[in-house]
């Protein structure tokens, strides 16, 4: 029996001399792993439908339990998004996270939401490509169960980071200049706490602060809606982002190496 569904195409890789094999994120039932027979045939009808970021409506058969590609349309393919390296790069990565935070057999409402949302936004240019990118990190640490404590200071419980504030990665935790002056007792913190727990402090200031806050809670249609005081908040909310997110999924992506080699 033939089944049809929208998903988001997360990942292609070729089969043989004539397949491709998909990753096809669904709302309703999460990551479907599916087989394009003759995809990569330039008469292939479904060849359109297995490229990265495209979002398709396919209809699908189970065979020898897998799902095979029978036929199918193109919601919207971004085309956009692939005139420029960079953007494709960084679409790239935000479709392997997606890949990576998501499973088989478990809705995906909120990821296939704001990949599309991200996609869009990127093909549009709504926002700085690097705002965009921090932004969906961040989102997907949420949505992994990653969420950090931003209200206050860990230690004192202060709310005063007039001094400047860090973020205690590992720990998921805010820590004000004073208290990280004190742990360190003026020297470098060491590499790793009295629990083992690797020691990453990131530099914050309340721009970028602000900006990690209104991410946490915006609900997602309003999620990008944020701006930053200057380039150096930005840059701190960015590198506050991507090793916030890569420390917890505990891995590295090969695509943002590819999105840092191409945006120079
Ligand atoms: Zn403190």
């Amino acid at each position: 029996m033939r089944k049809a569904c929208d998903g988001l195409v997360l990942r292609v890789t070729d089969v043989g001399d004539h397949d491709r094999s998909i990753v096809l994120l669904t709302a309703d039932e999460g990551k479907l792993y599916i087989t394009a027979k003759g995809a990569r045939s330039v008469k292939s009808k479904v060849a359109s439908l297995c490229r990265i970021c495209a979002y398709v409506n396919v209809e699908t058969y189970e065979k020898n339990g897998h799902h095979w590609l029978a036929a199918g349309s193109v919601n919207n393919a971004f085309f956009g998004i692939s005139e420029d390296l960079s953007t494709f790069a960084l679409a790239s990565y935000i479709m392997q996270i997606a890949d990576e935070i998501t499973g088989e057999d478990l809705p995906a409402h909120d990821v296939m939401r704001m990949s599309l949302n991200t996609l869009y936004a990127l093909e549009n240019g709504l926002k700085p490509p690097e705002q965009i990118k921090a932004t969906y990190e961040l989102f997907a640490a949420n949505v992994s169960g990653f969420t950090p404590d931003l209200s206050t200071c860990s230690v004192c419980d202060c709310e005063n980071y007039a001094n400047g504030i860090w973020l205690d990665v590992m720990n998921g935790s805010l820590i004000c200049a004073d208290c990280q002056k004190k742990r360190g007792g003026g020297l470098p913190m060491p590499e790793t706490d009295e629990f083992q727990t690797k020691n990453i402090l990131l530099p914050l200031d309340s721009s970028a602060l602000e900006a990690m806050r209104y991410v946490a809670s915006a609900p997602l249609q309003r999620i990008f809606a944020f701006g930053l005081s200057n380039e150096k908040s930005m840059s701190l909310l960015c590198r506050a982002a991507e090793n916030y997110l890569l420390h917890h999924l505990e891995r590295d992506f090969n695509t943002l190496h590819f999105y840092k080699n191409v945006s120079k």
